[in-house]
């Protein structure tokens, strides 16, 4: 057997776990950049928790609030300026992928003077400095994954920042903060993490023990998605499985990668505003369909994982929660297939998709 396996971001889970574990942020430094969204972090009760925590240990914070979602390369330059007039010898991001993307990356670019393509490098020679996640989300598993994704203003495009360095070195999960989020937020970024499962499961790259990790994070998606509508009440007890399942599956792509779905989903995130989430969860039921004739084992075990017959099944699970869908232009179809077929996630998809098995995705997604 042939196995490569690194996951270094320690994960403390469980109701307050930031005010019971608050002496690990010395370990980290004694003045911290918290970076977070506009607002929900000051609603759902994590930034206080962060704030008592560190003024527990007497650790001088400054906060940075401007990471928009899907962050631009505007605003992380921006949060590394702050972070470098603050003096921050560690960061702490709030929120989900979003902020955590952005913390990861002003954690790198406050020590590296990257602007341009080099940002996207992914040779880091530098210092990075230490992070600390606390995921107000429960899909992207950035918490536990080595990428940041940041959308480049200069070619409008979803791009990822990827270093073993950028792993947080703690990651503090509270799904008390999940408890604000809208049921359409919470399906959308649970079919994130479902996606992250999936692909990750059927990706070239994966391996026994991200497989064993992938199987447990897709049994306990399948079996709280068939419980979530557009107008049920989501328990903690449900959110503290989706957030368990979402930090798995983000420890199986920080192994795996990603496939196709999610570089055809990222054009559908900058041209048409589809939530990452959604995007992914649209594309799902296309994705496993194309790849059944190479991976008809796995496949069989999603849909068994997920205790569903069929790929049709899927769909009908994924249209019932993902409401009505967006409408693609042949031309946006076009244009999104030729893109993605550039992208390093065709030659990770099992089996390598040529432009019309890309543009079949879309369109059998979308009608
Ligand atoms: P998001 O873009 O971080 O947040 C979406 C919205 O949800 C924002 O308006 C945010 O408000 C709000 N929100 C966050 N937590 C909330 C809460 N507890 N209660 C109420 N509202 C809340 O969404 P996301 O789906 O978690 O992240 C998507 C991003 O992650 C994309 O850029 C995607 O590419 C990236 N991603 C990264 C990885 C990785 O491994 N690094 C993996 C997958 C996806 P505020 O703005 O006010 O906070
Ligand atoms: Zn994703």
């Amino acid at each position: 057997m042939n196995l490569s396996f690194y996951m270094p971001t320690k994960v403390l889970m469980g109701t307050e776990c930031i005010t019971k574990n608050s002496e690990l942020f010395l370990e980290l430094g004694k003045k911290a950049l918290i970076v977070t969204g506009r607002n929900s972090a000051r609603m759902n009760g994590s930034l206080d928790d962060v704030v008592k925590a560190l003024e527990m240990q007497k650790i001088a914070y400054s906060i940075f609030d401007r990471v928009e979602p899907n962050p631009s390369s505007t605003t992380v330059l921006e949060g590394a300026e702050e972070a470098r007039r603050f003096s921050a010898d560690f960061i702490i991001g709030i929120g989900g992928g979003s902020p955590l993307d952005g913390a990861k990356a002003i954690a790198l670019l406050s020590c590296n003077n990257l602007t341009g393509e080099s940002m996207f490098s992914g040779t880091y020679p530098g210092k990075i400095l230490p992070l600390a996640a606390v995921p107000t989300t429960a899909g992207t598993g950035s918490e536990v994954t080595p990428y940041s994704i940041i959308t480049d203003v200069y070619t409008n495009r979803k791009r990822s920042l990827v270093s073993p360095r950028l792993f947080p070195v703690y990651a503090f999960l509270d799904a008390r903060y999940t408890r604000s989020l809208t049921v359409s937020t919470t399906i959308n970024t649970a079919l994130d993490a479902l996606s992250h499962a999936v692909e990750g499961y059927t990706a070239n790259r994966c391996s026994e023990l991200s497989d064993l990790i992938a199987r447990e994070s897709i049994y306990i998606l399948g079996g709280v998605l068939v419980k979530i509508s557009s107008d049920s009440t989501i328990d903690l007890e449900i959110r503290e499985q989706l957030l368990y399942a979402s930090m798995l599956a983000g420890q199986v792509i920080a192994q795996t990668g990603t496939t196709a779905p999610h570089s055809l989903g990222y054009s559908l995130t900058t041209h048409k505003n589809i939530d990452h989430g959604r995007a992914n969860g649209l594309l799902m039921a296309a994705y496993l369909s194309f790849i059944r004739s190479a991976q008809e084992r796995k496949v069989s075990s999603i849909l068994e994982l997920m205790r569903l017959e069929s790929i049709d099944e899927l769909k009908k699970l994924t249209d019932r929660l993902l409401g009505e869908k967006e409408m693609l232009s042949s031309e946006e179809i076009e244009s999104f297939s030729s893109y993605a077929l550039q992208t390093p996630h065709i030659k990770n998809t099992n089996p390598e998709p040529a432009l019309d098995d890309l543009k079949k995705i879309y369109l059998d997604s979308f009608s």
